[in-house]
């Protein structure tokens, strides 16, 4: 695609790499096939190629409407478009630049910008999460239906090994899992003590996530820098890897060496932390045999799981069929799951953002899943589980759950 980006951002290191971006793009519109606000809203401004269209002439100076911003607040982030994209168009970094210029450009109204605000002083604080969470459980019976489903119910923490191995792992912590659902982090730790590797529980606060998807990019790379120190003294005291459960907070961990890469105090701490971060399925797959091993010191109970790919699995980390895999290897048989590449509609804050196109999703999302009629749902990212739950007919866990449960562990 031909581009012609106005002086104000031409030379600047977001006006080469969107460029770089839309110049790969040949506007086939494959795209739009796996996009699933383009499938519910039948607008091509509401696909990835109307949106690239969108950003290109904001980027070349066009003049810019709260039309423009609508259509990229409705875009989930979800990067289904990447895994379909023949021409290997960065959707999910150009969108990014495009809403920070957009952001500026069109302000948002004061309740809008109060709501903005508001998630992102609560959710990247776990503290400050973890009370509202409470309150909220407490009065969770008062409650009427909707809201019910919004406040999940507590889950208990589970055991975290005593360290016993000589080699040591770090095990994440990020904002809103640990009052959720602390038991993941502590059945992903008793899985690895099981194949031989001891688990380190270090608190990140939040990767950063949450503030730079609400378009306040910089205070999100501020919460990076916190969590990429944190990070890195444990793996100068020893750790071999970082693991982080939620797929979301992963998939951002994953990109700290690209969006840092200019910042001369932390381009290299946050190469090395991207670069120690590894994901439970390779973990697993990289220690086949001590897996295999503790597999086989408990039986197999056959059971019928739904898998739901978060779309930061799939799509952000390029992870397919592998949890698929270790979980049938671990003796559980998947369910056949349609349109396994479409997003839930959680996605971070669009659930809340977005409630009737993320509701539609969620209702799509729950019936292709129990179509299979699996007696238990899996996923792996601490948004897609509490969204779907919220709605479930059987259970939604994490699927590391799963295997430290077949572990007996
Ligand atoms: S992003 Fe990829 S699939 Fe979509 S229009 Fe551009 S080249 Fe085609
Ligand atoms: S990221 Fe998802 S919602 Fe956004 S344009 Fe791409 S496929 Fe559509």
């Amino acid at each position: 695609m031909q581009t012609n980006l106005a002086d104000f951002i031409r030379d600047t290191p977001q006006g080469q790499e969107a460029d770089s971006i839309l110049r790969a793009c040949v506007h086939c519109g494959f795209c739009n096939a796996t996009c699933p606000t383009y499938q519910l809203l039948g607008d091509e401004l509401d696909g990835p190629r109307g949106r690239i269209y969108q950003i290109k002439s904001v980027l070349e100076g066009a003049p810019v409407t709260a039309e423009t911003r609508d259509h990229l607040d409705r875009c989930l982030t979800c990067r289904s478009c990447e895994s379909t994209c023949p021409s290997g168009v960065q959707y999910g970094r150009l969108v990014d630049i495009g809403r920070e210029v957009v952001e500026a450009k069109v302000p948002r109204s004061f309740p809008a910008r109060a709501l903005r605000w508001l998630l992102r002083q609560v959710l990247p604080h776990p503290a400050r999460f973890a009370f509202l969470l409470g309150l909220g459980r407490l009065f969770r019976p008062l409650l009427p239906g909707v809201l019910k489903d919004a406040v999940p119910v507590a889950r208990p923490a589970g055991r975290w090994p005593e360290p016993r191995h000589a080699r040591r792992i770090v095990i994440a912590g990020g904002c809103v899992q640990p009052a959720l659902a602390p038991d993941i982090d502590s059945a992903a730790a008793r899985v690895c003590d099981a194949i031989g590797i001891s688990a380190e529980a270090v608190s990140i606060g939040c990767c950063g996530a949450v503030s730079y998807h609400l378009n306040a990019q910089a205070e999100g790379l501020n919460t990076a820098r916190i969590a990429i120190d944190r990070l890195c003294a444990a793996l100068d005291a020893g750790a071999e890897g970082i693991v982080v459960s939620a797929s979301g907070c992963a998939s951002f961990v994953a990109e700290y060496a690209h969006h840092l890469a200019s910042d001369p105090a932390y381009a290299e701490k946050a190469a090395q932390v991207t670069a120690a971060l590894i994901d439970l399925t390779t973990l697993l797959s990289r220690e086949a045999a001590a897996f295999d091993r503790a597999l086989a010191r408990s039986p197999a109970k056959p059971e019928a799981i739904a898998f739901h790919s978060p779309c930061t699995l799939q799509h952000g980390m390029k992870n397919k069929g592998n949890v698929e895999r270790l979980l049938t290897v671990a003796g559980f048989r998947t369910t056949v799951v349609a349109d396994s590449h479409l997003c839930c509609g959680s996605a971070g804050t669009y659930s809340i953002l977005q409630p009737a196109l993320s509701a539609t999703l969620k209702a799509n999302k729950l019936a292709a899943l129990e179509a299979g009629a699996p007696s238990r749902i899996a996923t792996a990212n601490i948004g897609c589980l509490t969204h779907l739950a919220g709605g479930a007919n059987r259970p939604v866990e994490h699927w590391i759950e799963l295997i430290a449960e077949r572990l007996g562990v």
